[in-house]
């Protein structure tokens, strides 16, 4: 069997030549005869084969390749649950310990385009972001039963449907009973509610990030802001940190940090608070020793950098401001448009204008369940760096 194909633009888009997975409309010759999320053929303009993706006509970026070969290949049941296998063994090899709950598939990062999977304890929570993710959907269930997934709950994004026609009503795929579960993670206990929580109910991305909280949070005074369920608020006090505020606008993901917190550590001084942290960390009040920035993305689009480079520097200022001289500041952003570079520039211009002296001590990123093709940097999303802040 073979798959229609598309023809490179000569010259073009040499990043696709480069292992790119992503193939944009604007650097193709002729289209494919093929229907939205079918798999096609990727050849230069001398029909040299380059390897095969997602097909989406309509979409700015019209092939997500999920196999870069020379030679002419066929993908079958056994080609899927194959790719399920290797991200599992992935997995089992660098799991730290008692940890329960961790990304199974991370998209382009297991060359699986639109596919992201999460386990937590028995269940794994499903987002299928792509139409050729749908397509091969009862393929990768099968695989997830193989490595012993009985329970599967799918919780996709609106924009699946719109951008990709994805037509999956969220809800268990497999399985049944309360869409939530107590998972572990470096020993300690979160209640994740996959449910109606925000994406797939908890960031993985930060456990790492988090433990390195923990082990500096001895008597610290710890301002959480963007806390959603707690768990940076959570690891500094399991590390004795003597006060933890926990802010967020979303009433519910604060109600849930404090039953997170109080799980594990009953007598915990936490103060979980309701409200937009651009307003908090303009109050006067008691410095911090450590202050930690986890925002939302601010930009999804290259158009929206400069807009959202203006919040992150105004979020930074104001999060030095709140330090005493000597803390700490954990800074993020999770927004894959502003890359490594551009967010140490903007984290300058906040130090800056604070006029205080300030040290990198550490750079931090995704952990190794959000693995990072080399060859597609869009996917280095997660970013932070850890600051002391001086005089
Ligand atoms: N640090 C968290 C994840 C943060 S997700 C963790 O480790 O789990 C981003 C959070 O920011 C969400 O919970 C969202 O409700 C919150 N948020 C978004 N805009 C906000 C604002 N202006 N003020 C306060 N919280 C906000």
């Amino acid at each position: 069997m073979s798959y229609p194909s598309l023809t490179l633009l000569s010259g073009r888009d040499r990043s696709v030549v480069n292992r790119h997975p992503w193939v944009f409309s604007g650097a193709i010759k002729s289209h494919p005869k093929a229907g939205l999320g079918e798999i096609i053929a990727v050849k230069t303009n001398h029909d040299q084969l380059l390897g095969y993706g997602f097909h989406n006509p309509n979409s700015r970026i019209i092939c997500r390749l999920f196999e870069f070969t020379s030679e002419e290949r066929e993908f079958d049941r056994e080609y899927w649950i194959g790719k399920v296998r290797t991200a599992w063994k992935l997995r089992q090899r660098f799991l730290p310990p008692d940890t329960n709950c961790f990304r199974l598939l991370h998209a382009e990062g297991d060359f699986l385009p639109g596919v992201i999977a999460d386990v937590y304890g028995d269940v794994l929570v499903l987002q299928i972001l792509t139409k050729g993710g749908e397509l091969i959907l009862d393929h990768l269930l099968e695989g997830f039963q193989e490595i012993g997934f009985q329970n599967i709950y799918l919780k996709n994004k609106e924009a699946a449907e719109r951008f990709e026609q994805v037509n999956l009503e969220n809800g268990w795929l497999r399985g049944e009973g309360e869409a939530e579960r107590v998972v572990r993670e470096h020993g300690l206990e979160f209640r994740v509610d996959f449910g109606s929580g925000q994406k797939t109910g908890f960031f993985l991305d930060q456990r790492e990030n988090r433990l390195l909280l923990q082990n500096v949070s001895r008597d610290a005074r710890v301002l959480n802001a963007f806390s959603y369920t707690g768990g940076f608020s959570l690891y500094a006090l399991a590390g004795g940190a003597a006060v933890v505020d926990s802010v967020d606008v979303s009433s519910d993901a604060v109600a849930l940090a404090d039953e997170n917190v109080r799980r594990n550590v009953p007598d915990a001084k936490h103060n979980a608070i309701v409200a937009d942290c651009f307003d908090f960390l303009r109050r006067e009040g008691n410095l911090y020793d450590i202050v930690v920035l986890d925002p939302p993305a601010f930009a999804r689009t290259p158009k929206a950098v400069q807009r959202a480079s203006r919040g992150y520097k105004d979020l930074n200022l104001h999060g030095i401001k709140q330090l005493r001289p000597g803390g700490l500041l954990f800074t993020f952003s999770c927004s894959g448009v502003v890359d490594r570079d551009l967010f140490r520039k903007i984290v300058f211009g906040a130090a800056a204008d604070a006029g205080r002296d300030v040290r990198i001590l550490h750079q931090l990123s995704q952990p190794f369940d959000h693995p990072i093709n080399i060859y597609h940097p869009e996917g280095e999303y997660l970013k932070g760096l850890v600051l002391e802040v001086g005089e």
